[in-house]
């Protein structure tokens, strides 16, 4: 059960002390409050855990600091939406706001391999007005002797240079809990010039002791990737051990699901459950079509099939696309056939806001004609 709270109440208030109270002289009933952005204000929120299935609602509702209450499913408890009337959450990191609302694409490396490259890259991100990037240190690879990425040790030039071209927010996987403190110090000692999401990869998506600690920190937000081989509402549950350890600031990415039904594509594309995202949770929903088609091929009209499948997520309202891309692909250490030219991105980014625009067209003649 959440009790939403009116705007503007203080949690100090000897109202919102007896409502605390009230909630846990019900057996078993402990009580968590939650500060949440929405997306026109702060709301104020108390969760209740345990046995409320017999608390009427109205007990709640008497008290006049009280909004609404909501009986929530049992399901999804901290990322669901429970019903349709929910705000959905947003939050703002350094300086960018992320919501159901908002839209970013973080173009970059799949892996930082070169200096060089790294720099190439964040200048082209700065010339197309792109303040988001992705860029891999720590590489999980199903190949034992393929590449696994340059660790901690690329972390002081890669932060280094994002302060130098302005970008504001790296995603960046994380395999193990050790590799957090690793880029808090490396962002410390760097002068924190920029911030990381930290990025949780499809093989790591039941993960649940590295969910439970990056859920566990709050100075990082974290973009989760989606099971490649298990539901939605596994991922969904799987998601929901970070937020229920403490870290709401989360983005549910799409990527692709592995089924040979997919081929030629490396895995089957599934934005179509963009909207489903959210409206079964608050999150922000991202796509990520590289990794998703995972070659660089094109239709007859030249379309490559990475902009159709963006296109797909975006006219749906994905707010961020995850996308790869390598000033020299042909010599990228990770995933390099899929990576789009950095010469590509102005037009990769014109071509995303074309359908960006097109989505919220479509958003107001529903509303319209409602
Ligand atoms: C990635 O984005 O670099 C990646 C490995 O993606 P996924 O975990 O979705 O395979
Ligand atoms: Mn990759």
């Amino acid at each position: 059960m959440i009790i939403v709270l009116k705007p503007d109440i203080s949690l100090k208030s000897e109202e919102v002390k007896s409502i605390v109270q009230t909630a846990e002289n019900f057996p078993g009933i402990k009580t968590e409050t939650h500060v949440i952005q929405g997306k026109t204000r702060s709301l104020t929120e108390i969760h209740l855990h345990g046995p409320t299935s017999e608390i009427p609602l109205e007990v709640f509702e008497a008290f006049s600091s009280v909004e609404k209450v909501v009986r929530i499913r049992n399901k999804y408890r901290a990322i669901g939406r429970h019903e349709e009337s929910m705000e959905a959450t947003s939050f703002e990191y350094n300086g960018v706001r992320f919501s159901q609302d908002t839209f970013h694409i973080f173009a970059g490396l799949c892996a930082v391999d070169t200096k060089e490259h790294v720099e190439e890259m964040f200048s082209t991100l700065k010339a197309c007005g792109l303040t988001t990037t992705r860029a891999g240190a720590y590489k999980p690879r199903t190949n034992p002797y393929d590449f696994q990425g340059h660790g901690k040790k690329c972390l002081p030039f890669v932060f280094e240079l994002a302060g130098k071209y302005g970008i504001k927010v790296i995603a960046m996987e994380v395999t193990h809990e050790d590799q957090i403190e690793e880029i808090q110090t490396a962002l410390k000692q760097s002068g924190n010039p920029t911030g990381v999401m930290l990025q949780i990869g499809t093989r790591n998506a039941q993960n649940f002791e590295l969910l439970k600690f990056v859920g566990g920190q709050t100075q990082f937000p974290v973009l989760f990737k989606r099971g490649m081989g298990i539901t939605l509402e596994e991922s969904l549950n799987a998601c929901e051990y970070v937020a229920s350890s403490g870290n709401m600031n989360i983005i549910f990415c799409l990527r692709g699901v592995k089924t040979n039904l997919g081929d030629p594509h490396r895995n089957f594309v599934d934005f179509s459950h963009v909207p489903t995202v959210k409206r079964l949770t608050r999150l922000p929903a991202g796509i990520d079509p590289s990794h998703s088609v995972g070659k660089k091929i094109s239709g007859p009209d030249g379309l490559l099939d990475i902009y159709q499948v963006t296109a797909q997520g975006v006219v749906a309202g994905a707010n961020l696309v995850l996308v790869d891309f390598h000033p020299h692909p042909e010599k990228a250490l990770c995933d390099g056939p899929q990576a789009l030219h950095t010469r590509e991105l102005e037009g990769f980014v014109k071509d995303a806001l074309l359908v960006r625009k097109c989505y919220e067209e479509r958003v107001s003649l529903a509303t319209s004609s409602k």
